[in-house]
């Protein structure tokens, strides 16, 4: 791992981001280890300071000044955000239409023809999220450059059609669930993106994170 994804785990680390446990991600597979970003990003100047790592990461890897970062609501957000601020480019998010599950740009978000354009989340497992978003963009006439992300968790191989960084990239396993040992060991599941803000008491919680 760089001196740069250590320092990047350790602040994940000490704000209690590392959990470890039985969670359905997003992508709908089930995993030993959830990255709660959200947790990282509540300090503000760290937000600002990872923005900065993930935008210094994209302008040594694409070609071109960067216009226009894109993210998915919710979870990359405000990365996002902050790596658009870092390279002097607008934020703009998608978000999933209720009914169609589909990524849509919504709140009278625009793309400029040619708009030279990132992807930018706070985790990526499959790449599936980043693709998506991909492919908006480029239907809506959006030149994408590349994607980046706080987190790889696919040991590299998420593979999203333009080139892509990450801060920290991890090989954590996952599982669909028919073939989850977690299940079958009778392990509890949570899905932490969407728990309330009590902590559950299945869940490890570190006194930092209690504390913070
Ligand atoms: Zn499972």
């Amino acid at each position: 791992m760089t001196p740069q994804a250590e320092s990047v785990m350790e602040m994940f680390r000490s704000s209690g981001a590392y959990l470890e446990g039985h969670f359905r991600l997003t992508s709908g597979l089930h995993s030993g280890a959830y990255m709660q970003c959200a947790l990282v990003l509540q300090y503000p100047d760290t937000a600002e300071k990872l923005g900065r790592m993930l935008a210094r990461e994209l302008r040594q890897n694409v070609n071109g000044e960067i216009q226009a970062v894109a993210s998915p609501a919710l979870g990359g957000m405000i990365i996002g955000h902050e790596v658009a601020r870092a390279l002097g480019a607008r934020h703009i998010f998608t978000e999933r239409d209720p009914a169609t599950r589909q990524m849509k740009l919504r709140r009278g978000f625009l793309l400029r023809p040619g708009e030279a354009a990132v992807v930018v989340e706070d985790v990526i497992t499959t790449g599936g999220s980043t693709q998506e978003v991909v492919d908006l963009l480029r239907a809506g006439g959006a030149r994408v450059l590349g994607a980046g992300s706080i987190i790889d968790r696919s040991g590299g191989e998420a593979a999203v059609g333009v080139p892509r960084v990450a801060l920290a990239t991890l090989r954590v396993a996952s599982y669909e669930e028919a073939a989850c040992p977690l299940c079958r060991s009778g392990v509890p599941i949570v899905k932490p993106g969407s728990r309330p803000s009590e902590p559950d008491p299945g869940l490890p919680v570190t006194p930092d994170s209690r504390s913070a």
